[in-house]
């Protein structure tokens, strides 16, 4: 060994000592932050499909791809860091020798043809996802970026430290070929030889390259190390864990469809004996979000998918789920050495760590401590209440999530504290919460009035408890029994199953609200007591039937979402399908038979909880689709046009999470947005698949004075009138013109 060997040995050695050290320490900060939340037991289960689907995502990037060229550049790096830690390996031999390189492998030509080109495929990859973290920079005059918020410098430090290593592999290799002492052919590693043809013959070169290449990968190490937050680093190991314990292990999408129960200590929450002073409300303090939530928090990359879709964000609002999670992060982080050092609150507000452990403690930590989780910004609070209530659970941000944050989950929960325990909340929303207590449903209709819909139908509706053979119970809802245009595709929906020849039966009176804008303001108590009274009822309506004849159909998706993902865990196992999923079979099947085209074109809006939380998007646009043609393949004029946001990426109406029941006071509104969005395409036919996207879409067109020119309308509608067109028109959904 040389002199400059023994030098850049001893350097390399020791720069990553140090890095190796702090790494530990960080890890073990890391561990201690994570483990701090509180237990969740449903994390473990089924380890094979959770494997399996953390393989998938990682080494396919099927989460990424759906944003194509980032998706595939973010694919050619993640293989080049894992080729890069290989490589500076391989440079702790060559910073010994000049001839060095790694056991077995190192001489063999294969592998330094693939390392070659994974190299070559890394820099062009890192150099695209730079150009785009540029292009997209949030200081970028005009346009939205998905990077507002983001830590700028740590994006581009990271990617220069991966550019940088990256290259310096190609002078090492360089300079082994200017000195005469590299293995690979030329058709193995052509870069490689063509470098080496620019470099001098120093003898050192090697050594030296490797030890530069070495302290940037340390510095890289040292620096991640000392920013335990640094999420757009430390998601290259945490997001392997993340994705494998997430909330339903075989779907692609977690964290969408049903809500995660409320729990204490683990144990899903029973209102018949939970006490608040014993049990957890929901979430009113940082570590009371589970362990996996504050795995969420530090796994998030600062990538602002979710920003760029949430549709608060995008009309102005102040909530952006990026920002909300980097909120929780960086506050759970900076109160954890008060908690780690004893330090926290009991469920009575009591301080549990003793006056001389607090006499102890960091002054910054303590400060962070006493900042209430939900307050304004003069309260010094972490998210701000108008943050907290602008969502409307719309699904976009977990939809676009890359490593599998769960985002509803973790806002509902900090709602259902707010709810249950200060009666914090939008006062607006009070009435449909007393509504719902007092009379089952959201407007207070009386419960006498369910069925005046079925009112002139020129059919018997029939009622369970009068027939029993029937195939499916037709959950009508609160809008679809009580609001004017909802009631017009309930008659749709059931003029068509009656022409279709389905034997179906409502409950009448028998039923009442869903729960599911309860559950989503966050009155887990009202929720239940609602979902236990209809899982009773139906459970009764469909006694003696195994799960696969207990068949719903429901016009409204947030009731098919609450009863087919919700009442399971209450005990209600049922088949929910949406009256889309039915009328597509029906007319598949031949039972139904579109005959006159739809002209005028049509475009249709995906619900969110039918589209994005139930994956149901193709059966409305089957449905559209064969009304448009009107049957023998005559087409309708226009045909169906898509709006620019749809299917996965649709755009929320803004009724979700029951905003239905709250004032939009901030920015533009959301509906008006998406009305905008729709008109664009030229369609004369807006087909929704929801009562509250009708309602909100409807508001919409008429705020803009275009109910004369653009018509919303639910699928079924749209069918009837092709089926039986000498029928329709009662039942059209026409927007009154605005006045
Ligand atoms: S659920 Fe929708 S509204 Fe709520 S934060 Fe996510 S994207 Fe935004
Ligand atoms: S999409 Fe996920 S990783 Fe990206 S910023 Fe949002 S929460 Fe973080």
């Amino acid at each position: 060994m040389g002199s400059v060997q023994i030098v850049t040995t001893i350097l390399a050695f020791a720069i990553t000592a140090v890095a190796v050290w702090l790494a530990v320490r960080a890890v073990m900060k890391m561990v201690a932050v994570i483990r701090l939340g509180q237990p969740d037991p449903t994390r473990f289960g089924d380890p094979g499909t959770r494997t399996k689907t953390m393989l998938a995502e990682t080494a396919g990037h099927t989460r990424m791809l759906r944003w194509s060229v980032v998706g595939a550049a973010h694919w050619f790096v993640m293989v080049g860091f894992i080729v890069l830690s290989l490589l500076v390996l391989e440079a702790y031999f060559e910073v010994v020798s000049p001839t060095g390189g790694l056991p077995l492998v190192g001489n063999w030509a294969i592998y330094g043809l693939v390392t070659e080109w994974l190299a070559i495929l890394g820099i062009v990859s890192i150099l695209v996802l730079i150009a785009i973290r540029l292009r997209n920079r949030p200081t970028r005059p005009g346009g939205k970026s998905r990077f507002t918020g983001s830590t700028m410098w740590q994006g581009y430090f990271v990617e220069g430290i991966i550019l940088a290593v990256l290259i310096m592999g190609f002078v090492i290799r360089g300079f082994k070929v200017a000195t005469d002492h590299f293995e690979y052919p030329v058709w193995a590693a052509p870069l490689s030889h063509a470098v080496g043809g620019v470099l001098p013959n120093w003898a050192a070169g090697v050594s030296v390259a490797a030890l530069v290449k070495i302290v940037i990968s340390m510095t890289w190490l040292i620096v991640i190390s000392l920013n335990v937050t640094m999420g757009v680093a430390w998601h290259r190991f945490l997001a392997f864990f993340n994705i494998f314990f997430k909330r339903d292990p075989g779907a692609n999408v977690s964290g969408l469809g049903a809500l995660r129960p409320m729990t204490s200590q683990g144990k899903p929450l029973d209102f018949e004996e939970a006490d608040p002073e014993k049990d957890q409300f929901g979430v009113a303090q940082v570590e009371q979000f589970t362990w996996k939530g504050l795995l969420d928090f530090s796994t998030c990359t600062e990538c602002g998918r979710c920003q760029s879709q949430c549709p608060a964000w995008n009309t102005g609002k102040p909530l952006s789920p990026k920002l909300l999670v980097l909120s929780l992060r960086d506050h759970a982080y900076a109160k954890a050495p008060y908690l780690l050092a004893g330090g926290g609150k009991d469920l009575t507000g009591e301080e549990k760590a003793t006056a001389a452990q607090l006499a102890h403690m960091d002054v910054l930590a303590l400060a962070e401590a006493e900042k209430p989780l939900i307050g304004t910004a003069e309260e010094g609070g972490i998210i701000d209440p108008d943050v907290l209530w602008s969502c409307t659970t719309c699904g976009a941000c977990v939809e676009q999530c890359p490593v599998d944050i769960e985002h509803v989950d973790h806002i509902v929960d900090m709602r259902r504290y707010q709810v249950l325990i200060e009666s914090s909340f939008p006062s607006e929303a009070g009435v449909m919460l007393r509504n719902l207590e007092n009379k089952g449903n959201p407007w207070g209709a009386p419960q006498n009035t369910r069925e005046d819909w079925t009112k002139g139908l020129d059919f018997e509706v029939p009622r369970v408890g009068e027939v029993d053979d029937f195939e499916y119970l037709f959950w009508v809802g609160c809008a679809g029994a009580f609001e004017d245009r909802a009631k017009k595709t309930t008659r749709a929906v059931a003029t068509l199953l009656n022409e279709a020849g389905v034997k179906f039966a409502i409950l009448g009176e028998g039923e009442t609200c869903s729960g599911d804008p309860a559950r989503r303001i966050g009155n887990e108590f009202v929720f239940q007591m609602l979902a236990q009274q209809n899982v009773e009822t139906l459970n009764e309506a469909f006694e003696g039937r195994e799960k696969s004849k207990r068949k719903i159909v429901a016009t409204c998706p947030h009731c098919f979402n609450t009863l087919g993902n919700e009442y399971g865990q209450l005990g209600g196992e049922f088949e929910v399908v949406h009256h889309t999923q039915l009328l597509a079979h029906l007319v598949a099947t031949g039972k139904l038979t579109p005959v006159q085209p739809v002209d005028g074109g049509v475009t249709y809006h995906d619900p969110c909880y039918l589209g994005r939380h139930n994956r149901v998007f193709a059966p409305p646009r089957e449905v559209l689709s064969s009304a448009i043609a009107g049957g023998d393949g005559a087409s309708g004029d226009g045909g169906l046009i898509e709006m620019p946001r749809n299917s996965e990426r649709s755009f929320c109406c803004g009724a979700g999470g029951a905003r239905m029941w709250m004032e939009e006071k901030i920015g533009k509104r959301i509906n008006v947005d998406r009305v905008e969005e729709a008109m664009s395409t030229g369609a004369k036919t807006v087909a929704v698949g929801c009562p509250f996207c009708s309602t909100m879409l409807n508001d919409g067109v008429n705020g803009k004075g275009a109910g004369e020119q653009v018509e919303v309308v639910d699928v079924a509608s749209v069918l009837l009138r092709s089926v039986k067109p000498e029928q329709a028109p009662g039942d059209t959904e026409r927007a009154p013109a605005a006045g």
